[in-house]
């Protein structure tokens, strides 16, 4: 006898992900196109027909944590074939955000991020942190604003000063950090779980060596978008792409490179413009403002 199944579907789920750009799920009927003009879909598991099934079931346990929606790009090559106009590349855009929020902390921000309304909630809340420290800095008598900059300073435009940029930033930075980091371990776990569940794996537990040798393996696919350059409907936003990860790259090194240069070597700046590294930070800027434009 076929093994049953007991169908629970998680309505809020659904909502979700329509909110979350994928209102048009309950159109499709299943005909199974998208799994066959998605070029990046494996013969063997292929999808998205499955995500679209379960997404307009409400299925939320078989799609948060199912390492198969990661997989795909949003080229738009299976969303133009749909007879039905289902639009199953932004589906599955729609179940990543809705990932997303569930493994975020705080959801409540996570949820504004995904929602343009919230976008000036959003942008005031760093503006009141920087007021309120830099008021209770003034108060115990450190001038963090220096309107009047003097000196070697004076095209730098330096009047937020370094104590009210340190001690608001560093603690962001860890705490983004951490927080990412517990957010992904949860995730990792319950891919691996769903990856055990499915037969894929008899290991119960993530093998740290292989995690790695798999990471490692995927660095050149990531780094030349060869994925990307499979599809044809966006093939051009590869590049787009491609500009924004480099430059996200290029302004890491930049931004290490000062900070240590400033904190470690004590080399004080402003920095020559012939400065290799100030190249890299120029080059950097450029190719996000442009590649964001792209994309955009
Ligand atoms: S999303 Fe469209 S192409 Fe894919 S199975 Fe549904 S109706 Fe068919
Ligand atoms: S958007 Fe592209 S990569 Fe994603 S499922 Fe559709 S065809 Fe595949």
């Amino acid at each position: 006898m076929a093994d049953s199944y007991l169908v629970e579907p998680d309505v809020g789920f659904i909502m979700e992900v329509s909110r979350l750009g994928g209102a048009d799920l309950k159109k499709c009927f299943q005909c199974a196109t998208c799994a066959v003009a998605c070029p990046i879909s494996p013969d063997t598991k292929p999808f998205p027909r499955k995500e679209m099934i379960a997404a307009s079931w409400g299925l939320k346990d078989r799609l948060i944590g199912n390492g198969d929606v990661w997989l795909c790009h949003n080229c738009g090559d299976c969303s133009t074939l749909c007879p039905r106009g289902a639009q199953p590349g932004d589906v599955l855009a729609a179940v990543r955000a809705a990932t997303v929020i569930e493994y975020a902390t705080p959801k409540v921000v996570a949820k504004m991020v995904s929602d343009p309304k919230k976008l000036p909630i959003l942008l005031a809340i760093p503006a009141v942190i920087f007021l309120v420290v830099g008021l209770l800095l003034k108060m115990v008598g450190v001038n963090w604003l220096n309107f009047a900059p003097t000196g070697d300073h004076l095209w730098q435009a330096d009047y937020i000063g370094n104590y009210l940029v340190d001690i608001i930033m560093i603690p962001t930075f860890f705490g983004a950090v951490g927080v990412f980091a517990l957010g992904l371990k949860r995730f990792l776990c319950d891919m691996h779980a769903n990856a055990v569940k499915e037969g894929k794996t008899d290991k119960e537990k993530i093998d740290p060596v292989g995690f790695v040798q798999a990471l490692i393996k995927t660095v050149p696919t990531i780094l030349t978008h060869q994925k990307f350059n499979e599809c044809s409907e966006n093939r051009d936003r590869s590049t787009a792409h491609m500009m924004v990860l480099f430059s996200f790259i290029g302004l890491f090194i930049v931004t290490n490179c000062f900070f240590a240069a400033e904190w470690i070597f004590h080399i004080d700046g402003p920095y020559r413009q012939i400065n290799p590294v100030k190249w890299l930070g120029n080059i950097s800027g450029i190719a996000l403002v442009i590649g964001g434009i792209l994309l955009l």
